[in-house]
């Protein structure tokens, strides 16, 4: 069995329906449920006895403790953390407790229970952290992408608390011995993106004829991978990577915003036309975000040299994939567009 912390969210929803897709083995869900935790996205594993869901908080060191004696998990993928950069701006706390307090706590209760292992059950654990590629910072327009070995310097209260996040983990492999692995990705994008950010937001905008929000003048670079694509790179980094070691996974995709919101607009145009006019015509630029970091760019050739990683699907064919998706899936936008989190979305963006 493998425990994954956070898979009600968008990742680790994709990453557990793929995992069960490819595999019997057995996956407990630890999630708390917060305003981006969704078991809507897990409806095909209603029925489904090799997934067992848990609600409950990573910082509840007893519970994770329990769970971790009765269930005997060989592995813990943890995604769990909160994610969007523009909420931290406004509630920085709620960052701090879970992303530094919540991984400490998963990781004191998962130190204590590999200490409990046999000694090949020891050997085999796995403990595996997902994080961003936002720890890195900021680019310039010539700097080479983000490697394993740039120096973290984080710009947003996200960023910093995923950059303490990833240093706890790296010191239990260094002071503890525990068997650690490390994953810095890039931006995704997929299916069950909740709307709050960019490639989801300006679909479901798009097509209830609202404004499209494009911070500043939409140059700001970033690296986009299809989700699936994410959740194969963590399957060969918990099977494969080497104890200790962090592996940065990205699409080798740099694009501007503004020209991801373009070839949204002419997806739509294209698969489901407006009676007049274009999507583009809803765009709108907005007051820059505060300290919106510039470029972000990842150098993803260990990952590919050391365990064979590459992305399946290219921008064009990934995009294509997510906004039929949303077109084929009203009902599931509808849900999350219902929850008070969309009230929150709506007052963010109209710059209110
Ligand atoms: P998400 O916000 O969609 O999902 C986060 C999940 O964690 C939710 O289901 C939520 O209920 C759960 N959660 C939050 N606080 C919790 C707590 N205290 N205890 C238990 N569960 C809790 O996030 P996501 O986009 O799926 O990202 C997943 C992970 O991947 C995060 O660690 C994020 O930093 C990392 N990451 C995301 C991206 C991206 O582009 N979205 C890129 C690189 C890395």
């Amino acid at each position: 069995m493998i425990f994954v912390t956070g898979g009600a969210g968008f990742i680790g929803a994709n990453f557990v329906l793929s995992w069960l897709a490819q595999s019997d083995e057995t996956v407990l869900n630890y999630d708390k449920l917060t305003y981006a935790g969704n078991l809507n996205n897990l409806t095909s594993l209603r029925h489904d006895n090799r997934h067992i869901f848990v609600q409950g908080d990573i910082c509840d060191g007893d519970k994770l403790t329990a769970l971790f004696a009765e269930h005997k998990p060989r592995a813990i993928v943890h995604f769990a953390a909160e994610s969007h950069v523009d909420r931290s701006i406004h509630g920085p706390a709620a960052f701090v407790t879970t992303n530094i307090n919540g991984t400490f706590s998963l990781l004191e209760a998962a130190r204590a229970y590999w200490n409990s292992l046999e000694a090949q059950e020891k050997k085999d654990f796995r403990f595996l952290h997902v994080s961003t590629d936002e720890v890195y910072g900021t680019l310039g327009p010539e700097d080479p992408p983000f490697s394993e070995t740039t120096a973290y310097a984080p710009n947003s209260p996200y960023s910093a608390s995923k950059a303490a996040s990833d240093h706890l983990v790296r010191a239990y492999h260094h002071t503890y011995g525990m068997p650690v692995l490390t994953t810095n990705c890039s931006n995704n994008y997929g299916p069950y993106h909740f709307p709050e950010k960019l490639i989801p937001l300006i679909i479901t905008n798009a097509r209830a004829g609202k404004d499209l929000p494009v911070y500043g003048d939409g140059q700001q670079v970033r690296d986009w991978l299809f989700v699936t694509d994410h959740c194969a790179a963590i399957r060969r980094v918990l099977e494969d990577g080497r104890l200790g070691e962090t592996y940065n996974v990205g699409g080798w995709n740099e694009q501007t915003n503004l020209s991801v919101v373009h070839t949204i607009c002419d997806l739509l145009d294209e698969l489901q036309p407006k009676a007049q006019g274009s999507y583009r015509d809803q765009i709108k630029h907005i007051t820059d975000r505060p300290g919106h970091d510039r470029r972000y760019a990842i150098d993803a050739r260990k990952i590919e040299r050391e365990l064979g990683w590459k992305p399946a699907e290219t921008f064009t064919t990934g995009l294509r994939k997510t906004v039929e998706w949303y077109l084929a899936n009203d009902a599931w936008v509808a849900q999350v567009q219902s929850g008070d989190y969309m009230k929150w979305v709506d007052l963010q963006y109209s710059n209110k």
